[in-house]
């Protein structure tokens, strides 16, 4: 399958889900789980009282008793999905330190900043998120010298290709790097966490080993080239659920010690020697070395749909090209699949529903996202040749990640 066909089959689901859901929706609601009707999530997830899951029940009882329990709940934000106060200033503060390129003002850099190339290295996947992230940064810090870095995992999809080439050729002033190791050590890692999902699914086995790996193929690079400085595109929300950090910043401590397993799989006894110099060991570079890693997402506020109304407006990405669950890489699709197939509901949803919770997300959107790949993965019809595609690179077979037979006919 070409890169042409997936899109297109993309496409036509997404047209699929704003023109035809709504009519389609009534022939198989019987079929559907039961969602919160404040948010999105399924009951598959969580089990309802009233037609509302956990999280919105305790948000309507904050609402009533005006006692800002909502606020509570989200944890590291604050009232109404904000950053804590400070951490915006805290982060501006954080990368001023880091600019190292001469201005008119102070021509002559620190000797730390002009003994370096580089004094951040952004990890860049070319979707909505870091096209966002890198245009603020250029915009609000252009004298911070910083080296884009593309992991290609070997799924990467070339809409994502595509738009990064063309997301850094517009905004310019940056140097573009893309890193693509060799392909086996993906398709090891994407076959081991396809093949043994943990109870979070896809979401918490498949994604997070691939998300842990391209992170410390980005530390590792940074060590490698004396960048002092690491920032990632994560969500508050990613950064809160996937890392369970409670700050725009990882903590040192962490940086500096050896990433010892991820998703819950030991990676001594999963991978080669060679292989494990992918992963992330701070003791192997010393502290001098060791770069400082931020997620300015945790720090600012973040608006899903502001920051895609952005991107689109700025022309970085071409309309309907942005779906993130569809376009970043062509793995997705097939994460998609086995959760709904084995959990009933996508591991993303929960993820989801808290941005359509804030406010963040378009929540009739994502309804139908969800109901429709719902329904559509029990028929073996969502995006069936994308997902035959990705598992013959994988050489996986549908009953080995556990989906119903794909219809490729028609
Ligand atoms: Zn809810």
């Amino acid at each position: 399958m070409n890169s042409t066909e997936r899109v297109a089959e993309i496409q036509h689901f997404l047209e699929f889900i704003m023109m035809r859901w709504p009519q389609n929706r009534e022939a198989v609601a019987a079929r559907l789980a039961p969602r919160c009707r404040r948010c999105i999530l399924s009951e598959r997830y969580a089990p309802l009282v009233d037609g509302l899951c956990p999280a919105c029940r305790q948000e309507e009882a904050g609402d009533e008793g005006g006692a800002g329990v909502a606020a509570g709940a989200s944890g590291a934000v604050g009232e109404a999905g904000t950053p804590r106060a400070g951490a915006a200033e805290a982060l501006r503060d954080l990368l001023r330190e880091y600019e190292g390129a001469a201005s008119a003002d102070s021509p002559a850099p620190a000797s730390a900043a002009a003994s370096r190339e580089y004094d951040a290295l952004l990890l860049f996947s070319g979707g909505k998120d870091s096209a966002f992230l890198l245009h603020r940064l250029r915009a609000e810090h252009p004298r911070l010298r910083l080296l884009a870095v593309t992991v290609d995992n070997g799924f990467f999809s070339s809409v994502a290709m595509a738009n990064a080439r063309r997301i850094v050729e517009r905004i310019g002033g940056v140097d573009h790097m893309v890193y693509r190791p060799r392909s086996e050590l993906f398709v090891k890692t994407f076959r081991h966490a396809f093949t043994h999902l943990n109870e979070g699914g896809c979401y918490t086995t498949v994604d997070r080993m691939d998300g842990d790996l391209v992170f410390d193929i980005g530390r590792n690079l940074a060590a490698m080239l004396g960048v002092p400085l690491m920032i990632a595109g994560l969500s508050s929300e990613q950064v809160r659920r996937v890392l369970g950090l409670d700050h725009f910043e990882s903590p040192r401590s962490r940086e500096l010690a050896r990433r010892e397993t991820s998703a819950g799989f030991d990676l001594q006894s999963l991978y080669t020697p060679e292989e494990q110099r992918y992963w992330w060991d701070g003791r192997r570079w010393g502290e001098g070395r060791v770069p400082r890693v931020v997620y300015p997402f945790f720090a600012w506020d973040y608006d899903e749909a502001a920051v895609r109304e952005m991107v689109v407006e700025l022309g970085l990405i071409e309309p309907g090209a942005d779906n993130p669950l569809i376009t970043n890489n062509d793995t997705i699709p097939v994460m998609v699949a086995v959760d709904i197939a084995k959990m009933g509901y996508c591991g993303f949803e929960p993820e989801f529903a808290e941005l359509v919770r804030q406010g963040k997300a378009d929540r009739a959107t994502w309804l139908a996202v969800f109901e429709a790949a719902e329904a559509l993965v029990g028929e073996g019809r969502f995006l069936p040749h994308c997902i035959a595609d990705t598992l013959t690179r994988l050489d996986l077979t549908e009953a080995d990640v556990g989906i119903p037979k794909l219809q490729l006919n028609g």
